[in-house]
């Protein structure tokens, strides 16, 4: 007999933490942090002792999906965690960061314990865990490094989709999903929801950079270091190097996102055919004239020395922190401030509260008044849409047996619950915390 516990990412879209139970081993799946509404409080105790643990499999390097990793091996966690190289050289900056920015967590160190337990893992091999489990990575087209997870145990296969990506996703390959499952994990953070297809972010990052130069603005992007941050440089690279866009100063404001995007830059066997054409064409595909970085305080600072119009491109992507919080203090109340959202906000976020445009944001304890310019670009959405998932599912060969619908808030799953209902014949579930499945 053994067991699933579906211990986070229940409803909402952080916090992925699943517990495999079988043959006397005890396997995480992610262990995430939550963030946005009572993040705190559901992050502190484990549901399980630590020390239990044999294993965990990240599916990618999102804080979300690996950032507890921190508090579970302050709490005891001897095992071994298992992932692709990317995400791990991803892991390493990700804890880090976790670390400067809330360090009651414990001292710098504990990252390199993390680490220290760390094995890379390559995508399609079989890696055989004692207890007769098996378990293999394929490219999961979200981030780079990101992983769909096939897990075999008791004569059954367990499909972790983690987060799946899209096709034209501008860098990295597109999704590799599973042929079959008998028990598919399945994440929904978009169901019921479109995006516009990838190349139109493109477009739409052109035209508001082209308004904010003629308005003379400030250009916020509140984003995430990983991911979206070398996506918006590639897609500037391609504008400015084609020359549909003037150069503008661009300042990378975050330490961590130029860190990270120096593990892009290294991954090259990762990279779509595309990334990989400019390439041998000698194009550099993430450096372009009046492209900054601010690794230090001081040459963040400096920015306000600039004259708009600029672009700041900044963390965390849900304004929750990070140098974004400081730009948005300053400048949030002015007219000619942009703030250009591209990538989910949680609720309970600022970046949630400044999207819906709400007079006054609270950041970092101090209410802001709002008189920033919003936009949206909807197409950068790292992960599939409601359409996208279910093309994703129609790619396995057979059906899933079950499906267990995680990883989205619960109007999210149940649209994508109804629609899978529709188009295939599987029983659909959308577990609650602490709910498990024996099998
Ligand atoms: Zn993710």
């Amino acid at each position: 007999m053994g067991r699933l516990t579906f211990w986070g990412a229940c409803g909402t879209v952080t916090g992925s933490l699943y517990l495999l139970e079988s043959g006397g081993k005890r396997i995480l799946i992610d262990c995430g942090v939550y963030q946005g509404l009572e993040a705190q409080k559901l992050n502190q105790t484990f549901p399980f002792d630590p020390a239990d643990i044999h294993y965990v499999i990240l599916t990618h390097a999102h804080l979300d999906h690996s950032g507890r990793l921190l508090e579970l091996v302050r709490d005891g966690f001897r095992g071994e965690i298992l992932a692709t190289q990317a995400t791990l050289e991803l892991l390493e900056i990700i804890l880090e960061d976790r670390l400067h920015l809330e360090p009651h967590l414990g001292p710098r160190e504990l990252a390199q314990r993390v680490l220290n337990l760390c094995w890379p893992f390559e995508y399609d091999q079989i890696f055989d865990m004692p207890g007769q489990i098996h378990f293999r990575l394929r490219d999961a087209g979200h981030i780079l490094g990101s992983a769909h997870l096939e897990l075999w145990c008791e004569g059954k296969k367990f499909v972790f989709s983690g987060d799946i990506g899209r096709q034209g996703t501008p860098i990295i390959k597109d999704p590799d999903p599973p042929q079959e499952a008998d028990y598919l994990i399945m994440e929904s953070t978009y169901g019921g929801r479109r995006h516009p297809p990838f190349s139109l972010a493109k477009k739409q990052l052109k035209l508001i950079i082209e308004q904010a130069r003629r308005d003379k603005a400030r250009v916020f992007f509140p984003s995430f270091a990983i991911g979206r941050t070398q996506e918006l440089i590639y897609f500037l690279n391609e504008l400015i190097e084609a020359q549909e866009l003037a150069p503008l100063p661009v300042v990378v404001d975050s330490p961590m996102a130029l860190k990270v995007t120096r593990v892009y830059a290294r991954h090259t066997e990762l990279y779509d055919e595309e990334a990989l054409e400019k390439l041998a064409r000698g194009d550099q595909i993430f450096s372009f004239p009046l492209l900054f970085s601010a690794a230090s305080i001081e040459a963040s600072r400096r920015i306000e020395e600039l004259t708009p119009p600029y672009v700041v491109i900044a963390g965390s992507g849900m304004v929750t922190g990070g140098r974004i919080v400081d730009h948005l203090k300053r400048h949030l109340n002015e007219p000619r401030t942009y703030v250009v959202f591209v990538g989910y906000q949680a609720a309970g976020t600022p970046g949630r509260e400044i999207l819906k445009r709400r007079p006054k944001v609270k950041l970092d304890h101090q209410l802001v008044e709002n008189r920033a310019r919003i936009f949206k670009i909807e197409a950068f959405s790292a992960h599939a849409d409601h359409h996208e998932l279910l093309a994703w599912l129609g790619r396995f060969q057979k059906v899933p047996h079950q499906i267990f619908l995680t990883h989205g808030e619960d109007p999210a799953r149940k649209a994508l619950k109804e629609a899978i209902k529709e188009h295939f014949p599987t029983r659909v579930q959308t577990p609650r915390l602490g709910e498990s499945l024996s099998f």
